[in-house]
């Protein structure tokens, strides 16, 4: 299905909606008509240059459970590219693109952290830092898009952008899960180096206490 293309029954409903805006006393219900629609755009936008920011991450992360997340998320994220499509004639509107300032300057950060840091446990920990904003950033979009096309009777709409909204928080709690079990590798590393054991093999030194604590 080609964005470009008109058709019909897409003229028949953008009539339909002047006739709407015409009829509503004020401008309210078109101003947020199209504060929804020119977000749809800005988030099209986002989604569609994850799904060249994605593999980069890929790219630079080493932990394995880190690559299978950001693997998963990148086919989730090009079937959000096709719902968000979904969503725009379902609205009677053409898919068109509008950049995302936001998302532009989250993905630049992204990019400087994996050049600044080295490969392995530092890198992986800026990617999912990077990678958590952008899902922030896409829950509280997804969340407001939700909201607007409830207000705005769009339920077609308001239920995909739902769907899509849910995936973006798994992908978030997903990147927490690692992000914890991140930080528990890296104790245990620093406790191994730092153990000390007396005569009866009674762990004497803080960290080794930490680990103790950690194991019960
Ligand atoms: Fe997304
Ligand atoms: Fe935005
Ligand atoms: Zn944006
Ligand atoms: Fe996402």
């Amino acid at each position: 299905m080609k964005s470009t293309q008109t058709n019909p029954a897409q003229n028949g409903n953008q009539k339909q909606g002047n006739l709407i805006a015409e009829k509503a006393k004020s401008g309210a219900a078109q101003g947020l008509r199209d504060l929804f629609l020119d977000e749809l755009q800005d988030i099209y936008w986002a989604e569609k240059e994850l799904t060249v920011a994605i593999p980069k991450m890929i790219k630079n992360a080493t932990a394995d459970e880190l690559v299978k997340a950001l693997t998963e998320h990148l086919e989730v994220t090009k079937e959000q590219v096709m719902r968000l499509e979904v969503v725009f004639a379902a609205i009677g509107e053409k898919a068109e693109t509008k950049k995302c300032e936001a998302m532009e300057g989250l993905l630049k950060e992204a990019e400087k952290i994996m050049q600044e840091t080295e490969i392995g446990m530092v890198r992986d920990a800026g990617i999912i830092l990077a990678g958590q904003k952008v899902e922030h950033y896409e829950i509280a979009t997804y969340g407001t898009l939700c909201a607007f096309a409830k207000t705005l009777r769009e339920d077609n709409a308001a239920a995909l952008l739902q769907v899509t909204l849910d995936e973006e928080k798994d992908a978030d709690e997903m990147l927490s899960d690692i992000a914890e079990s991140f930080i528990n590798f890296q104790a245990v590393g620093t406790e191994e180096e730092d153990t000390e054991v007396d005569d009866t093999g009674t762990i004497v030194s803080t960290n080794a206490k930490r680990k103790q604590f950690k194991s019960l």
